[in-house]
């Protein structure tokens, strides 16, 4: 049957498949019927937009397109991205058979990719705060800005298990204990709805990264997690057990390996344990040019796509070559080392998606909610967020600070900067310094709070005297992502940091330490000389919620989601370890006398 350019519904009125009014499984079965196995291997493909153009990923059938960190259309506008999205998409749907494609991008704090928009505290933060209600409304108002631009996809909640603190995505997991992340898989129910499709704004979730992400040696990110199989499944497991009883749409596999076994080509934990033990329905997506690591480079051979699709990976996130991933994969299926029952899983699964999040009714993007992304409701959700993720370390009476009155020095690199306050995954992939995006620094949220008093700004602390009743000093981490984050050699404070910190504890004056960073720094030897300490993690857009913290408007109620070491060569440091930390997991003072002190044993939500 050659169909040629004419669109299927004028060859044929009415294909069962169109009538949303019928079961998914019947609408998969038939448009599975009408499909050559070139068109299923096309649906296999998630291609990097960069490399395929609207007309080659319609020509290609393919099944998925995403944009990496950073890759934005230009303006990086949400109008821009919801016209980026429906040319896709437009083409998509001309074609003979009509699929629509998944868009797919990591929406992992907000949808950061696009300027603007609002950004929510990395899970870190999160795992702090302890509320899955409020990461799931989180996941909600994420949702909302995503649809606003057509995005069905979001390769979030990474639900990772983050042991060692060396390692460079540690602000991507909730915290170091099972039942943090697990708990906070209500993401998933506010990004998908109860059931995916079950709101217009619903999109499609993704748990990353299956599986022990968080566990390999030394904290290296995509390294080796040399366990055995009863750790892997204490600690890591759970969280992925709890998103697929959430119903999450897709399963993330991991760049890492487990015991030297590249996880993009472990069978038995994709087939076995994830699909059939769990009961996993959904998609498992590989990472980007996960599948062509198996073998060595990012570039995939043959053996890497067997390995990968024989494994049970359905839908293979590519950063170019497609043509040749649909002639490679065809000919493992014709020559019998793919099977065609296999083929015909991974397409199922998939299609299954795209009709529940009913793409084939409603295939672009619904621009009445534009007026929503980086709006005032979500902001102050994300402020809400803010508050909630602070926590109190150390606190000698100098804090809350009075709002009124005297004269306050603001200091550090990450006081007046919402490029570092939003951390990696931000605009771009590593992030960056300054006005990467809309939003309020630290510093313009004291100023907001504490209007009564006079309010001076120096980013190294110069000029510091016996004239000002506090010192607020912002300091920590500079924005990075992935393996660019790893610090084999230690997490300390930098030199300018250690600097500001010094010049004013030198001269007398009360000092406040907000701590700006993804994980915890090395600070026993400094901590000493300060009056207050804050852990902000990376708060995101709205840098007002540390200054209602500051400024009691409320009360600190975060916990530590990870231990505080005291030195880095303590890493890696967990809860229950043996090891005394400076904090231990589960630590955050209060305001409130009556409130207990730091609990010796986790206090989880
Ligand atoms: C990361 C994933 C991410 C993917 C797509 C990879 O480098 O490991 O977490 O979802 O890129 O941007």
């Amino acid at each position: 049957l050659v169909l040629g350019s004419t669109p299927v519904h004028a060859q044929e009125a009415d294909p069962p498949y169109r009538d949303s009014m019928r079961a998914v499984d019947d609408r998969v079965d038939d448009l599975m019927s009408r499909m050559s196995l070139d068109d299923k291997i096309g649906q296999m493909v998630q291609i990097e937009r960069g490399a395929a153009d609207a007309g080659e990923v319609a020509e290609h059938g393919l099944g998925a397109v995403l944009s990496t960190g950073g890759s934005a259309p230009d303006p990086n506008t949400p109008e821009a991205w919801a016209d980026m999205y429906d040319g896709y998409q437009r083409a998509a749907v001309e074609t003979p058979l009509g699929i629509p494609i998944l868009y797919g991008l990591d929406a992992v704090h907000g949808h950061n990719n696009v300027r603007g928009a609002t950004i929510f505290p990395h899970n870190i933060g999160l795992g702090a705060a302890g509320d899955p209600d409020l990461v799931r409304r989180i996941g909600e108002a994420t949702a909302v800005e995503m649809a606003a631009t057509g995005v069905d996809w979001t390769f979030a909640p990474c639900v990772c298990v983050a042991r060692d603190d060396r390692w460079g995505r540690t602000y991507e997991s909730f915290g170091e204990t099972p039942e943090l992340p697990s708990e906070l898989t209500s993401a998933v129910t506010g990004l998908q709805g109860e059931k995916l499709g079950d709101r217009p704004t619903s999109v499609l979730a993704t748990a990353k990264h299956y599986l022990g992400d968080g566990a390999t040696e030394g904290g290296l990110d995509r390294g080796d997690a040399v366990i055995d199989e009863e750790e892997l499944r204490a600690i890591h497991l759970p969280p992925f057990r709890e998103a697929v009883e959430r119903g999450v749409g897709s399963v993330m596999i991991s760049y890492s390996s487990w015991n030297g076994t590249k996880a993009h080509a472990d069978r038995y934990l994709i087939t076995e344990v994830l699909k059939e033990e769990l009961g996993f329905s959904g998609i498992v997506v590989s990472d980007y040019d996960g599948v062509g690591r198996i073998s060595g480079d990012r570039n995939f051979t043959p053996e890497d796509l067997r390995a990968g699709v024989n494994a049970g990976i359905d839908m293979v996130m590519i950063s170019k070559n497609h043509a040749g991933f649909i002639s490679d994969l065809r000919a493992e299926v014709d020559e019998g080392r793919v099977s065609q029952g296999r083929i015909d899983d991974a397409v199922r699964r998939i299609l299954t998606k795209k009709f529940e999040l009913g793409l084939f009714e409603q295939p672009f993007a619904d621009r009445d909610l534009l007026a929503q992304v980086g709006g005032d409701d979500h902001r102050e959700l994300a402020r809400e967020a803010v508050r909630a993720s602070q926590v109190l370390l150390e606190n000698d009476g100098v804090l809350p600070l009075a709002p009124e009155g005297g004269k306050i020095m603001v200091a550090g690199k990450n006081a007046d900067d919402i490029g570092h306050q939003s951390g990696g995954w931000t605009v771009t992939w590593q992030g960056g310094s300054g006005d990467t995006t809309e939003g309020t620094s630290i510093l313009d949220g004291i100023r907001e709070v504490a209007p009564g008093t006079e309010i001076v700004h120096e980013r190294e602390g110069e000029g510091i005297d016996d004239s000002y009743r506090a010192a607020i000093a912002v300091v920590g981490e500079t924005p990075y992502a992935e393996y660019e984050g790893d610090r084999p050699d230690g997490l300390v404070l930098d030199d300018e940091d250690r600097a500001t910190l010094s010049r004013l504890a030198d001269s007398g004056v009360p000092v406040v330490v907000v701590m700006v960073s993804g994980r915890p720094l090395e600070v026993a030897d400094m901590v000493g000389d300060w009056n207050g300490l804050v852990a902000a993690w990376l708060p995101g857009s709205e840098g007002a919620g540390v200054a209602d913290v500051l400024f009691g408007r409320s009360a600190p109620t975060g916990r530590l989601p990870v231990t505080w070491m005291r030195t880095s060569d303590q890493q890696p440091i967990n809860e229950g370890d043996g090891q005394e930390g400076l904090y231990p997991y589960g630590a955050g003072l209060s305001y409130d006398a009556a409130r207990p002190a730091a609990p010796e044993a986790p206090q989880l939500p």
